[in-house]
């Protein structure tokens, strides 16, 4: 992963998401020789990684998860195709479209999400109630919540930072992750453990509920690997629960494209790598075209 990448203001083509549809889209791109920029988190890609036995991917008999995510990031590193660890939290439709991150923003002619589905479900009032208290990012939102009290739900350890962070300025942060081995929290963090089952509120967030105890919050941010797609893009069409798309991988948004598990099942990487290589393709068309 490239820590150290200088964001340039403008790109062709933004990929959003590192799991093998992300990576095989950005293949073709580099490829087809197109400025493009490749985002993801901070591991590519969980779900890869735990696979335990992977036997129905062609050319690999016999392979784990993990190795075959190390063969992919390999033959992206042979591509000298560098990976940006940023998390994407808007994408505003253009073309260009703005994408921005926590504390960053840049423009793309045309965009491709693969950006995998969140093994969690939402919270009953979590949709109700974003923005009203209830957001994805506390160190974009953390200034509001200064000598306030606020939970944090995270998934992984990226929270951490995060936590730490708004233990600096909030009258209390209480801490409930869900991952194995927490490691450095500020001491003034409280963490909790429970299952969760709702968020109360009315015009404002007003409690997270446990099944063990009522927490009451002035604000609220839950962090998943994955943001639903519909949050990141305003206007995005969805099926069930999926980034609606045709045949070419474009979605209702002109020069907006999709690919892998979050446009639907079967979740299987065979299908993830072959829509990120058509994404990519259908993305590359609608640039050249704009172009002429
Ligand atoms: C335990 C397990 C075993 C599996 N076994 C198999 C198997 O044997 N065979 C098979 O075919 N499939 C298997 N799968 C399914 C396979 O792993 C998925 O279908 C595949 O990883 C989907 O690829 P993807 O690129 O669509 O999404 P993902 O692999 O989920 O990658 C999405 C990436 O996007 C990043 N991302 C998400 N949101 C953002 C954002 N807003 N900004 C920047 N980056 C973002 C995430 O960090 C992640 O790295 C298994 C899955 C699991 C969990």
């Amino acid at each position: 992963m490239s820590d150290d990448i200088q964001l340039k203001s403008h790109y062709e083509l933004a990929i959003v998401g590192c799991g093998p549809a992300g990576m095989s889209a950005a293949l073709n791109a580099k490829i087809r020789n197109k400025d493009f920029i490749l985002l993801g988190g901070d591991f590519c890609s969980p779900k890869l990684a735990k696979a335990p036995h992977v036997d129905n991917y062609l050319g690999f008999s016999n392979i784990t998860g993990e190795e075959l995510r190390q063969n992919f990031l390999k033959h992206l590193e042979d591509m000298e195709i560098p990976i940006v660890p940023l998390k994407i939290l808007n994408v505003y439709p253009g073309p260009p479209f703005t994408l921005m991150g926590a504390n960053e923003s840049f423009t793309a002619d045309a965009v491709i999400l693969a950006t995998g589905v969140s093994p969690t479900k939402l919270l009953p009032g979590e949709t109700e109630l974003l923005g009203r208290g209830v957001g994805y990012c506390a160190t974009c939102d953390g200034p509001l919540y200064k000598g306030k009290k606020v939970a944090i739900i995270s998934y992984s350890k990226e929270g951490e930072g995060e936590a730490n962070y708004m233990a600096e300025i909030c009258s209390e942060v209480i801490y409930i992750p869900f991952y194995k081995d927490v490691g450095h929290l500020d001491p003034r963090i409280i963490q909790k453990k429970g299952r969760l089952k709702e968020i109360t509120g009315g015009m404002k967030v007003e409690k997270l509920v446990l099944d063990n105890e009522e927490i009451p919050v002035d604000g609220l941010f839950i962090l998943r690997e994955t943001l639903p797609a519909e949050q990141i893009v305003p206007g995005l069409e969805m099926d069930k629960g999926a980034i609606l798309v045709n045949r070419d991988l474009a979605t209702n948004i002109p020069g907006l494209y999709a690919a892998g598990d979050c446009i639907g099942q079967p979740y299987q990487l065979n299908k993830a790598v072959g829509e990120g290589g058509i994404a990519s393709l259908s993305a590359i068309k609608f640039i050249d075209e704009m172009k002429k």
